[in-house]
Formats: C-alpha cells, structure tokens, sequence
C-alpha cells in the first residue's frame, strides 16, 4: 500500500531523462504516502540501467527478456498487467513519450485502473491522487481529482520536474520471471530512424540563445547570431520565427519543438507561452531580454533586461566579444 512505479524508459543503449524525472517526483510521492519507490525495468541485458537506478529507488524490478530487447508496447503491456495486478501499486508513472502514450491507455484500459495523462503535478489529498494537467494550449492548469480507487496510473510529461541531486537510496535489485510465452502478434519492432539533426544540435549546446517575435524581421536575426557568436552558443528560435522561415523547423525550442537544458538560455524578445516555456523552463540559468515588463518569461527568468532588444543586443555582444 502507498508504493510509487515508475517505469524507466530507455532506448538505443541509453536511459532516458524522464525517468530519472520521474523518480524524483515519486520519491516525494512515496514518503508522503508511507510506501516505496520501484523502479519498473523491461528490457534484456540491461544490468547497466539496473545498477543506476539503484540509486533512485528502494527497489528495481527487472524483468530481462530477449524479447523486450527494443520497446513494444503489446509486449509491455503483457508484463506491465501481470506486475501491476500482482504488486499493487498505488500509483504507476508512466513518461509521457511517444512509448508511453502508445502504452498507458491500452493498459489502464486492460487493468481499469483510472489514468491521466501528460501531468506536471501530483499530490496525494487524503490517500486520493490530484493531479495537474495543462489544457486550453497552456492557457490554463487544471487539478484533476480522481474517483476513489486503490490504485493509478499517470502519464508525466517530460521536463516537468527536475533531475535532483538526491541521496542514494541503495535500492535492491530483484529479477522478476517475464510473464511473457510467445512474441507479440499484432506489433513488431523494424528498426530506429534517427531523426534527421541539422548542421546544429540545439539539445547538445551549452549555451541557446533564442530569438523570438521581437526581432521584428528576418534580417535583424543577425545582431542575435552576434549574441550567439560572442557567447558560444547556438542559435534558436520560438515558433513564429520557425513559421516564418526564419529558421530551420530543428531549431524550434518548445512544446512542438525541441526540449533544451543549457547551462546558459538567453532569450531575446521572447513573450514566454506556456508552449515555449515547457521547452526551456529546466535551463540552469535563464537571461530574458524584453521591452515588457509583464512578459511571462521573466517568471522563469534568472536575469531579466526590461528594455528595447536592438539597444541591448549590440551592447552586450560588444561587452562579451571584449570591445
Ligand atoms: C499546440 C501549440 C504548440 C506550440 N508549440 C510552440 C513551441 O514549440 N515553441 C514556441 O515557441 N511556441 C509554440 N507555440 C506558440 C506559442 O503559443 C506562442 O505563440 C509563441 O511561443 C510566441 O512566440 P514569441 O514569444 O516569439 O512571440 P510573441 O508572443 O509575439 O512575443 C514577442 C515578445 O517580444 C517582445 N518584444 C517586441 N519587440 C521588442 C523589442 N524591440 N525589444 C524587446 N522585446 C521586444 C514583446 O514584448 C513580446 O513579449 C505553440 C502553440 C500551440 C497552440
């Protein structure tokens, strides 16, 4: 009773951030319910991931299979029903991915179990689950209060909580026979298709400058290119400056585009929408440079510059290049 799953989600050799997201936000959901952390790991040969995730929880169940190898969500499906039914959680994260959203309503559906989905907060209010949800675009936050059950299960958008530095936990590692007998009929794993990246990996840089609506028109994208160059950073942009042509559809930093963490995101004439925001928000440090005062990007700012981008622009470029 009060345990938290989380299942790690992990592709090409590598666990993916939400998952250590997740169990961040499940540790907390765990203590306040009296219950334990379990990792949930399907995969085959994947002893690596076991030992990192460790550390994260109380417990890692991992059932290896060859036939878990690369992600099928019938297949999943089968092990997931069998380990939820048989260990009860009271709640199941699941990484609101393109894996999990092919998996958790089939699941929840199979298990009738109450499920929602892409959730940026939890919190347990009498033993129930509430849960937020972003609707209208972003425009608003609903709280979700569920029907009573004894169990959940929650889809977790990525980027939502942090990656936190948090105590060990040692956690035990336990194998768990598969429940699987034959290959999945209906679906089958072809091959990965790397998405095609440009000439730049705006998730790889240390430093994104963005450049928004502001910047008025695409020849004034240079003074921001001067920014970017002057701090080593790659160049980004919000949706309108994608929409226009700007730049290329790669460079998009948000909802519908990329998720960026940088050590540095400067962002440069910039309003802050939800959509935006959800791909930036989790940067170390974020510099804002707008005329409004009330743009919502100085919410999550940590230098705001409230003032005309083209006076600022050139002068800080000149400032970091040593002029
Ligand atoms: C389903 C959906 C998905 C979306 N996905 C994305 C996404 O992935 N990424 C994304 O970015 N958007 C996305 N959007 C669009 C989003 O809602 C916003 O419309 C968009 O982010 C606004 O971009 P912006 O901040 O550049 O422009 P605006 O909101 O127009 O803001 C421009 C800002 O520039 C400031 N400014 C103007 N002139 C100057 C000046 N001279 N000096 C300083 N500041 C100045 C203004 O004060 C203003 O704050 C999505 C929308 C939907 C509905």
């Amino acid at each position: 009773m009060g345990d938290i799953f989380v299942l790690a989600e992990h592709r090409q050799g590598e666990l993916r951030e939400v998952t250590l997201e997740m169990l961040g936000k499940g540790r907390e959901l765990a203590k306040q319910m009296g219950g334990s952390l379990k990792a949930v790991l399907l995969g085959h040969g994947v002893d690596a991931f076991a030992g990192e995730l460790a550390d994260q929880a109380h417990e890692v169940l991992v059932v290896d299979d060859e036939r878990l190898e690369n992600f099928n969500s019938e297949l999943y499906q089968k092990v997931l029903v069998s380990l939820l039914a048989d260990r009860k959680p009271t709640l199941a994260l699941i990484g609101h991915t393109a894996c999990g959203m092919d998996l958790a309503p089939s699941l929840a559906a199979e298990l009738n179990l109450p499920l929602a989905t892409d959730c940026i907060g939890f919190e347990f209010e009498d033993g129930r689950l509430l849960a937020i949800r972003e609707v209208y675009g972003g425009k608003l936050q609903a709280n979700v209060s569920f029907g009573e059950s004894e169990q959940y299960m929650a889809t977790v958008r990525q980027a939502a909580f942090p990656i936190q530095e948090l105590e060990p936990l040692g956690g035990q590692i336990v194998a768990v026979d598969s429940p699987l007998t034959e290959e999945a009929k209906r679906k089958k794993f072809i091959e990965y298709v790397e998405a095609a990246v440009g000439d730049v990996d705006i998730t790889q840089s240390d430093i994104v400058v963005a450049v928004g609506r502001g910047i008025k028109e695409q020849e004034n994208l240079e003074i921001v290119e001067k920014l970017a160059e002057a701090v080593g950073g790659v160049l980004a942009g919000s949706r309108p400056v994608i929409d226009a042509g700007w730049l290329p559809p790669d460079r998009q930093v948000g909802q519908s585009g990329k998720t960026v963490k940088p050590k540095l995101y400067i962002a440069v004439g910039i309003s802050g929408a939800s959509q935006h925001m959800s791909g930036m928000k989790a940067s170390d440090t974020i510099v804002a440079i707008n005329k409004d005062p009330g743009a919502p990007i100085f919410n999550v700012a940590t230098y705001g510059i409230v003032d005309d981008l083209f006076k600022v622009v050139p002068v800080l470029t000149e400032q970091l290049s040593g002029g």
